[in-house]
């Protein structure tokens, strides 16, 4: 199989990283979206698949930065002639989600327009996807693969549950932690994985200024516990990812930035320490994601 990451970044827009998305291709051509937010669409066009061709978007929780490009996925499906409804995992909240998005909904103008065309009117079920709320434990089966969830730890449940997930296909594992603190139920579902893939949005020298901002108090994992993590699910391979733009010189993401992080200390090397604190325990295989990172697995 394949991964093409689409989105690397997180919830500010960040010139350099798009928001949350990782595409997986296995070998016989069927593909699964993990996550979907801002850029991460025209990401996948970049790497050369389409909306079309992806079977099942798992969106992990309901964060804009997971889930903001998935009215473009599902009408660029439709445009881009997919004939059948995408299924579409989530939490609580994603039917109610997707049921305000196309007819009826945000945009209802768009889907009235484009599909007062006849040809268009052929494959309307690209428009109205298959929404499935999961719950933990077996999420998604077909011949391919199974996959699997638990909540982690990142919003308060009554407003969002937050999923990480562990994926079976062609004999391998992979897990994605979606967004979440250190939490034990991701460690299980990345038990011995082939390849985890887990957020990591701000370095430890970020945190302290974060704590005491009143800005951004949603939980996340620092570097030096996601090395930890790692060894204790004994992964075979780690995929940071979700890096909270500090690494950025960006003159107009540092101003909206100034107040929940120390802005002169931010630029490209803080991945360096970000990269030391991870390895004071985890010594395996090691990537520091970034847009349209391709791995062969
Ligand atoms: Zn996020
Ligand atoms: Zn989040």
């Amino acid at each position: 199989m394949k991964i093409d990451m689409l989105g690397t970044g997180a919830a500010m827009i960040d010139p350099d990283r798009a928001q949350s998305g990782i595409l997986v291709t296995l070998d016989n051509g069927a593909k699964y979206m993990f996550d979907c937010g801002a850029g991460s669409v025209h990401n996948m066009v970049r790497a050369n698949s389409s909306p079309a061709e992806v079977g099942v978007v798992f969106l992990t929780h309901l964060h804009h930065d997971h889930i903001c490009d998935f009215p473009l996925f599902a009408i660029n499906g439709w445009m881009y002639d997919r004939t059948d409804s995408p299924i579409v995992l989530g939490p609580k909240g994603t039917k109610h989600f997707c049921d305000h998005l196309f007819e009826g909904g945000a945009f209802d103008s768009d889907f009235r327009a484009r599909s007062a065309f006849p040809r268009r009117q052929t494959n309307l079920a690209a428009v109205r996807p298959d929404i499935r709320e999961v719950s933990p434990g077996l999420a998604y089966e077909d011949d391919d693969v199974r996959i699997y969830c638990d909540f982690v730890e990142h919003i308060p449940r009554e407003i969002s549950e937050c999923f990480g997930i562990r994926m079976e296909a062609e004999g391998k594992v992979i897990a994605f932690s979606g967004d979440t603190s250190p939490c034990d139920n991701m460690v299980k579902l990345a038990k011995n994985a082939d390849i985890l893939f887990h957020e990591c949005t701000f370095p430890e020298s970020f945190i302290e200024f974060r704590s005491k901002s009143g800005t951004g108090t949603h939980a996340h994992t620092p570097p030096t516990a996601l090395g930890k993590i790692a060894v204790d699910a004994g992964v075979k391979s780690l995929v940071a990812t979700h890096f909270g733009h500090f690494e950025s010189t960006n003159k107009s993401l540092q101003k909206a930035a100034e107040h929940h992080m120390p802005v002169e200390e931010m630029g490209p090397h803080v991945m360096d320490e970000v990269v030391q604190d991870i390895r004071r325990s985890y010594k395996g295989p090691l990537q520091m994601a970034y847009d349209l990172l391709r791995i062969d697995l």
